[in-house]
Formats: structure tokens, C-alpha cells, sequence
């Protein structure tokens, strides 16, 4: 049996006095989307980072395709993982281009601004952007980019932290959209943290809800929306005004 992109097992983590996880566990299977919900401080981001090793988690097991992560190189998770934070990321003093062929640059490859253009096209920005600065690109534009690098180097798990929240309504459903087809043409494994329900619903093939460190339901989209298993998730598909 082939391991799943991502396992995570009975994994807990605390700030000080804070539970941000307690004992949660999830399978990410490989070509699975799936987008973790739940209110502000539920533990969606640090159980992210978790995952590429950007927070230390105090207990529990994690995998990526196989491997424990604690026995990988830091650096060398991150690199093979690709990132979306919120703000995009992009370093604003380096050309789009140059941005999105760090990791391939980083790894060596003689391709790599091939790799870079590869990547602008399969997330729909104009070759010509590739010469503009970060803050020269749209709202918009900056997150293809921040999606550009994130696959640039042939990742195949790529970890997204609300990564269109900032964004008006069309240009979220255009991101949507994009990551979709992204999706079908490169056989990604997405883990997308969003707390806009009707995102996740949209792009997940599964959907776990986070309340206080913990997971409320984890389930396929359709099956949340029948059949939600708290009161909880009721009352955020009520509030987010999705029909149950
Ligand atoms: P979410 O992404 O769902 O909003 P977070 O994972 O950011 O949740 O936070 C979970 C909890 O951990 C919250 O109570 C938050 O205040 C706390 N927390 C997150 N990061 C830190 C940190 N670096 N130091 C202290 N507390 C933190
Ligand atoms: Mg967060």
C-alpha cells in the first residue's frame, strides 16, 4: 500500500499556556484537496506548519509520502513542499521571475527559468509579468505568483494558508477556478486552510473542521453539508449560509 501524502497522528502542540492542537489526526490522501475550516485560533495554521516543520509540534507523528519529518532536513522538507502563506510571500526586492524560479535555483537545475515560465503559465499570469516587481502585480496576480513558486520545482504537496482571503469575491472565484485546473493538469496534493466554507467546498475533496485544537468532522463536502455531525459545524454552515 502506497503511504498517504501526508499523515499526521495524535499530534499536539502548545504555546505556552495555549492548546493550539490536541491530539489530531489526519490522512491527506495522495491528489486529495483538503481544506481544513474552522473559526480564527482553531489550530488551522499551526497544524499546517506543522506539517513542513515551520512550528515544532510537541507530540504525535507526522508523514509526508512515507517519511517522518522530524527524520528529514528542515530545509530540505520546506524546499520539497511548496508554501502559500496568506500574504503570498513573494520577496519584494527580487523580480516575479526570479521569485518564482527559487526553488528550482535553490535545487540546481539547469531548467530553471524554463521551470519559472512553465509554472506562470499553468497558473495564468502574461510572460510579460515575469519583469514587473511584486508590487507591481494585482492582489491577484501577487497570489498566482506565490502559487507559481509553490510548484515551480515540481512540488506535488503543496500547503495553501488562506491563500485568497485578501481578495475581492471575483478575483477569489478566479483563484478558485485557477487552482482547479491547476489541479487536474498536475495531480497536486493540496492542504488548503480557508475559513470561507463555501472555498472549501468548492475545491475539497475533503473538509476537516477545527474547533479549539481539535477536529470536529472531517468528511467529504457533501456529507458536511447533509449530514453535519455537531451542532458546531451546523451553526458554521448556518453563519456561512450554505443550505444543509
Ligand atoms: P488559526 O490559523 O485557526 O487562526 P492558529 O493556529 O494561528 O489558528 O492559532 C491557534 C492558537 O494558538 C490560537 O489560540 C493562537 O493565539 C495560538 N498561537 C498561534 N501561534 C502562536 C504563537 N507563535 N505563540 C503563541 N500562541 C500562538
Ligand atoms: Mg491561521
Amino acid at each position: 500500500m502506497t503511504a498517504p501524502a501526508v499523515r499526521i497522528e495524535r499530534v499536539s502542540k502548545s504555546y505556552g499556556d495555549v492548546r493550539a492542537l490536541i491530539d489530531v489526526s489526519v490522512d491527506v490522501p495522495r491528489g486529495a484537496c483538503v481544506a481544513l475550516v474552522g473559526e480564527s485560533g482553531s489550530g488551522k495554521t499551526t497544524l499546517l506548519r506543522c506539517i513542513n516543520r515551520l512550528v515544532a509540534f510537541d507530540a504525535g507523528q507526522i508523514t509526508v509520502f512515507g517519511t517522518n519529518v522530524l527524520e528529514s532536513d528542515p530545509v530540505a522538507l520546506r524546499r520539497a513542499i511548496g508554501y502559500v502563506p496568506q500574504d503570498g510571500g513573494l520577496l519584494p526586492h527580487w523580480r516575479v521571475r526570479r521569485n518564482i524560479a527559487l526553488v528550482p535555483w535553490l535545487d540546481g537545475a539547469p531548467d530553471a527559468a524554463a521551470r519559472a515560465a512553465r509554472a506562470m503559465a499553468a497558473v495564468g499570469l502574461e510572460p510579460g509579468m515575469a519583469e514587473r516587481w511584486p508590487h507591481e502585480l494585482s492582489g491577484g496576480q501577487q497570489q498566482r505568483a506565490a502559487v507559481a513558486r509553490a510548484v515551480a520545482g515540481g512540488q506535488s504537496l503543496v500547503l495553501l494558508d488562506e491563500p485568497f482571503g485578501a481578495l475581492d469575491a471575483i478575483a477569489r472565484s478566479d483563484l478558485q477556478a485557477m487552482m482547479i485546473a491547476l489541479r487536474e493538469q498536475s495531480s497536486l496534493t493540496l492542504v488548503l486552510v480557508t475559513h470561507d466554507l463555501t472555498e472549501a467546498f468548492r475545491l475539497a475533496t475533503a473538509v476537516v473542521v477545527m474547533r479549539a485544537g481539535r477536529i470536529e468532522q472531517h468528511a467529504p463536502p457533501a456529507d458536511i453539508r447533509s449530514a453535519p455531525a455537531t451542532p458546531y459545524v451546523a451553526a458554521l454552515l448556518a453563519r456561512a449560509g450554505v443550505e444543509s
